[in-house]
């Protein structure tokens, strides 16, 4: 469905000049709850966001450098303003929420400088969101420029704490792949840290006071810009902040080079009393549109993959099929192949699992390192998916071949041209039939509505750090139920967990342990959402995990058609309802050393009796019993530290 605009009267009638001092303009959501202020003064545009009437976001910069003008200051608004209604209703099977309804006001506000237009100010608020962008526009004969940089601000209120994941350098980490969005959060922080000197990745929560929380990210990227993340200017104000010039190995611009008129990317605020706007919103898919029909009807679903517990040495052929005959006993769709196989099982080694796997009614994933020229990851296939020629053949021989989709890992940041590799691979396997994961990469925005094809990306410090790690394994609570409030939240995560092995290892008896309970693993399950699922989970867990916790993964959705936030704080628990069907699932996750209870009100819809309860005692026994509602129609139920919960019928 395409997004509509109904113009207002307003837009046909210019509003008068106005004053040459300065001028505002009020935009307000559709329930009348946010107001927008959008001002001139002194020649500095400026706009700040109060919700029910408080403020969060003071008075913060606009406008941005270019190579053929600087648009910071000496910018006023024209006078030009158009008002639209923005309405569009879409289904999209593989976010959040299966059908969605959006309503927006818009206002589209030229501004010049010495008295010619430079850019429009496009400012949607829809209720709970308030999304902008710029459109250059063209200088006479010039239809192309350069944007160096943008004075886009964001001035957070006195006493608002952080809940921030620091960027991380450019060609540091293994083999020189970062950034990857890949670091820890620092939760609850003051504000005035630029994290490890180079600011914030999207998407940045805030707690503003006892206000509410706003959460700040950015969408619509097709590969026509560079991505951009947050830094602290100073105090409490932060800025967008473009790809830092050492990624790509130092090759690249930082800034974006457009078509004149041309857009910047949308940014958009979230803000709300509690976290449910933040947990239920879909701001990054209202404002983009599918890029290109789907050449077949997508299959997402769930699979197993033998590389996050028993890792290189695993990618062989016998080991691989062992795992599809476990995928196939599970009921599951896929395997996922990983690094190494070019040289581990050859071309013709997967030829014959994908045909055995089809037997079996299980297709497969293939790892591919994105390179190119941009890191030292030495793992294989490598130079394939960075070059038109050789990524088109070899999607080609996998279309042939029945794989169902590509894991492709290693990007080199956020410049624009990696954000136009992501955008190419997706394209061109879409003309194979190929659904894309991306790991070690950037965050995806707005891509499952833009690339019929997507299915999800990493962009998140995910599983495999449990193997490696005994310290991310201790925190492993902690961070479930940050990324639940954070990352979450604009994006579907490839998070690659739930294991139900005691241990990272391939005998179960040795390697970091997992300190989180069997019900834990199901509740995030629940909780963790992207369309496509590899889990941790590995053959063994048929004989050494419990039946009712492999039954309940067997069955467990990967696609959702609505999501409610009900309690929660991020890095401490986390409880949310998700829909698949009519079938509701409760998850809650518990990180703090006293056990959290949580009075659950039943969505409407959900039966009050006959509920299966997957709980923990207090040492993280987990069983599964059948309870029912009291009169209130509400559920009681306690979560100990690292351990879960999961209400289902
Ligand atoms: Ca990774």
């Amino acid at each position: 469905m395409k997004r509509k605009y109904i113009l207002l009267p307003l837009a046909i009638a210019m509003v008068a000049p106005l004053a040459a001092s300065a001028a505002q303009r009020e935009i307000i959501s559709p329930d009348g709850r946010i107001v927008v202020t959008v001002a001139d003064e002194n020649g500095t545009p400026t706009y700040s966001v109060k919700y029910d009437g408080k403020d969060f976001l003071l008075p913060s910069p606009l406008g941005m450098k270019t190579n053929i003008g600087d648009y910071t200051s000496g910018v006023t608004m024209s006078g030009k303003v158009n008002a639209d209604k923005v309405t569009d209703s879409y289904s999209l099977p593989n976010i959040k929420k299966s059908k969605v309804d959006y309503q927006a006001n818009r206002e589209t506000i030229t501004f010049e400088q010495n008295g010619k237009p430079v850019y429009d100010l496009e400012m949607e608020v829809s209720n709970n969101n308030v999304a902008f962008r710029y459109l250059l526009l063209p200088q006479g004969p010039t239809l192309c420029c350069v944007v160096d940089s943008e004075a886009t601000g964001f001035v957070m209120p006195d006493g608002t704490t952080t809940f921030l994941c620091p960027q991380s350098g450019a060609m540091g980490g293994f083999a020189r792949t970062s950034p990857s969005y890949e670091t820890n959060y620092d939760l609850d922080a003051p504000m005035g840290s630029n994290g490890w000197g180079n600011g914030f990745t999207f998407p940045c929560l805030f707690k503003n006071g006892d206000d509410g929380w706003t959460l700040i990210s950015e969408t619509g990227i097709a590969g026509d810009y560079c991505g951009s993340h947050l830094a602290n200017k100073q105090g409490s104000e932060y800025v967008i902040a473009y790809s830092m010039p050492e990624e790509l190995n130092g090759f690249g611009s930082t800034g974006a080079a457009i078509p004149l008129p041309g857009y910047t990317p949308w940014r958009t605020i979230t803000v709300g009393e509690t976290l449910a706007p933040i947990v239920e919103t879909t701001i990054p898919f209202d404002l983009v549109t599918p890029l290109y029909e789907p050449s077949k009807d997508y299959k997402y679903g769930k699979g197993s993959w033998s590389w996050i517990i028993k890792m290189d040495p695993s990618c062989n052929f016998e080991e691989q099929k062992k795992y599809i005959d476990f995928s196939a006993t599970m009921g599951w769709d896929t395997v996922l192949v990983d690094a190494l196989w070019d040289t581990q099982i050859g071309y013709e080694g997967i030829e014959k699992l994908a045909e055995y796997g089809r037997s079996k009614g299980v297709d497969l994933y293939l790892w591919y390192n994105s390179n190119g020229s941009w890191n030292d990851a030495p793992q294989g296939p490598r130079d394939i998916m960075s070059d038109i020629v050789t990524r088109r053949k070899a999607m080609k021989w996998m279309q042939k071949n029945g794989i169902r989709g590509i894991k492709v890992d290693f990007f080199g940041g956020d410049k624009q041209q990696t954000m136009q590799l992501y955008h190419d691979i997706l394209a061109d396997a879409n003309d194979y039939g190929i659904l894309v994961i991306f790991h070690g990469c950037t965050l995806p925005r707005g891509w499952e509505r833009m690339y019929p094809n997507y299915a999800a990306s990493e962009a998140v410090l995910a599983s495999e750090n449990l193997h490696f790690s005994q310290d991310m394994c201790n925190a492993e609570a902690k961070n479930a139920s940050t990324h639940t409030f954070i990352r979450n939240t604009v994006g579907s995560m490839d998070f690659g967990g739930s294991t139900l092995n005691k241990y990272y290892g391939a005998d179960n008896a040795h390697g970091n342990k997992r300190m989180t309970s069997d019900v834990f693993a199901l509740a995030t399950a629940v909780l963790f959402q992207s369309p496509v699922q590899h889990f941790a989970m590995a053959p063994n867990n048929l004989e050494d995990a419990p039946v009712w916790a492999v039954d309940f993964m067997k069955n467990v959705p990967t696609t959702w058609d609505e999501i409610r936030f009900i309690d929660g704080y991020p890095g401490k628990y986390a409880v949310m309802a998700r829909r698949s069907g009519d079938k509701w699932y409760i998850a809650g996750i518990n990180a703090q050393e006293q056990p959290v209870e949580v009075e659950i009100v039943l969505p409407e819809g959900m039966p009050t009796t006959g509920l299966n309860l997957y709980s923990d005692t207090d040492k993280l026994e987990g069983s599964v019993k059948t309870v029912k509602a009291d009169k209130k129609g509400k559920v009681k139920v306690r979560i100990p530290k690292n351990g879960g919960a999961v209400l289902t019928h």
